[in-house]
This record gives structure tokens, C-alpha cells and sequence, in this order.
């Protein structure tokens, strides 16, 4: 036990060190959105509202935002990478605001969430609804999306190799939202962004650097609906990022 925890500890100094890892990722080539990017403004932006063309690798500025956040849920929309895309009827790709200071990630689509094309709709997302009011916010003010799009069946965690493939999706999510604070939502969603394999209890309550971003992980809520007792130390972390956005405010 003692050993187990020191590996822990070894490998969570590590991840640290590694912090902004993910940041050295290019931003990954989606062709639809890219090719609608290149053509520079979607028409949706008046003039006055267009800024001069100064956002760094992978930014795009101001209004158009929302156009190429679009334009990459189109591309999701059509997209048969792995497959998931055979079980679903249809994609999930996110929802909230283009501009949020804060985004969330969850695993994947359930049944509802398939049903709708919308992340958290079902009991985990009521669940998520009262843990975003909780810290002063709404869903409306939030980002929220998943490591994989598409529903895997039966609810199963989705595995490496669909993650891998979906992964530049979410990649190019937050480099479009670039919110000031990202929450990681249980083990998949945590492992997945952070690149290890520690167990949740390990890694929730501490904060990390996803892409350039100041990451908190805490548990899943579908996690809090079956182990009430989740739900003091998901508030005590939920705490950690009100103060950390009100404190950078
Ligand atoms: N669980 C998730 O991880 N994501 C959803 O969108 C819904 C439930
Ligand atoms: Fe494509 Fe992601 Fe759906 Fe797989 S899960 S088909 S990679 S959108």
C-alpha cells in the first residue's frame, strides 16, 4: 500500500512536470473547419465587429468563435473515425458558451444525451446543472463537452483506441473556447487529458495544466448519484475553482 502510494506520488510529481504538455500538441488538422477558417471569417461577423487578425497558433478571435466551433461540430457530425459512430444516432458534440471562463469534460454520450445530440441531459446532467449553480454559474455561462462524441454502447467506458481517435476534436474545443478554467470529470476524462493512468482519488482536488489551461479534477456525477459521500469532497473541489475564478477575476 505504502509502495502503491509512493508510485502514485511519483508519477503525479511527474505529471507535474510535465505540466503544458498537451501544450506542444499542434492543433490538430479538421478539414472541414480548417478549410472554412483559411477562407478567413464566415460572413457572420459584421465589420464592425472584426478585430485585426492577430490570434496566436490555433485562436481564432472574437465572433468567429462560434462560426468555426460550428463548423468543427459539422465535421464531428459526419465523422466515422471509429466505431462508435455505428451505435449512435447521433453525435454529441457540446454545447454552452463559446466564450465561457469555464469548461467541463465529461466521458461520453449515455442514452439521453444520444437521444438529444446534447452533453449531460440525462440524471448525471441534472446532477451537473446543480453543481454549476452551486458555484454561482449556469449552464448558459458554461462550456461543457466529452472526451468521445458518439455514445458507446451499452454505456461501457469507451476505450483507447476511440479515444485516441476523438481526442483532436476536444483538442481543438478548448483551443476554440480557451476558457480560463477547465474541470476534468471523473477517471476517463481526467486520464485522458492528463495523459496517465492514476486512479481518481489520486488525482481529483489538485490542479493541473491541460493545454495551457488550469485543470481541476473531480469525480464524475453519475459517480455522486450511486456513492452520495462524492458529493462533499466534488463540492470542496468545486470550491477550489469558484475561488480560483473570482480570484483571477
Ligand atoms: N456522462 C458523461 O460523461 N457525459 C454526458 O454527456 C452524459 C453523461
Ligand atoms: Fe468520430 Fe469521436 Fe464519434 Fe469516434 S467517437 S466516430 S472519433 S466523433
Amino acid at each position: 500500500m505504502g509502495r502503491l502510494l509512493k508510485d502514485d506520488e511519483a508519477r503525479l510529481a511527474q505529471e507535474r512536470a510535465n505540466a503544458g504538455r498537451l501544450a506542444q500538441v499542434p492543433p490538430p488538422q479538421v478539414p472541414g473547419a480548417a478549410a472554412r477558417q483559411a477562407g478567413g471569417g464566415t460572413g457572420t461577423a459584421p465589420p464592425s465587429e472584426r478585430r485585426p487578425a492577430s490570434p496566436g497558433a490555433g485562436e481564432v478571435d472574437g465572433a468567429e468563435r462560434a462560426a468555426a466551433l460550428g463548423a468543427l461540430a459539422e465535421t464531428v457530425a459526419a465523422c466515422r473515425r471509429c466505431r462508435l459512430c455505428e451505435g449512435r444516432q447521433q453525435t454529441v458534440f457540446g454545447s454552452g458558451n463559446p466564450h465561457a471562463d469555464l469548461m467541463f469534460i465529461g466521458e461520453g454520450p449515455g442514452a439521453e444525451e444520444d437521444r438529444q445530440g446534447l452533453p449531460f441531459v440525462g440524471r448525471a446532467g441534472e446532477l451537473l446543472t446543480r453543481i454549476i449553480e452551486a458555484i454561482g454559474m449556469t449552464r448558459d455561462q458554461v462550456y461543457i463537452a466529452n472526451i468521445v462524441k458518439c455514445r458507446p454502447p451499452g454505456n461501457r467506458d469507451p476505450q483507447p483506441d476511440e479515444v485516441a481517435a476523438c481526442r483532436s476534436y476536444l483538442e481543438r474545443q478548448i483551443a476554440l473556447v480557451r476558457p480560463r478554467l477547465l474541470v476534468a470529470l471523473g477517471r476517463i476524462a481526467a486520464q485522458t487529458l492528463l495523459g496517465n493512468d492514476l486512479p481518481i482519488g489520486r488525482m481529483r482536488g489538485q490542479w493541473f495544466e491541460v493545454l495551457g489551461v488550469p485543470s481541476m479534477v473531480t469525480y464524475h456525477p453519475a459517480a455522486l448519484l450511486r456513492n452520495p459521500a462524492l458529493k462533499r469532497p466534488t463540492w470542496e473541489d468545486m470550491q477550489q475553482v469558484r475561488d480560483r475564478l473570482q480570484g483571477e477575476g
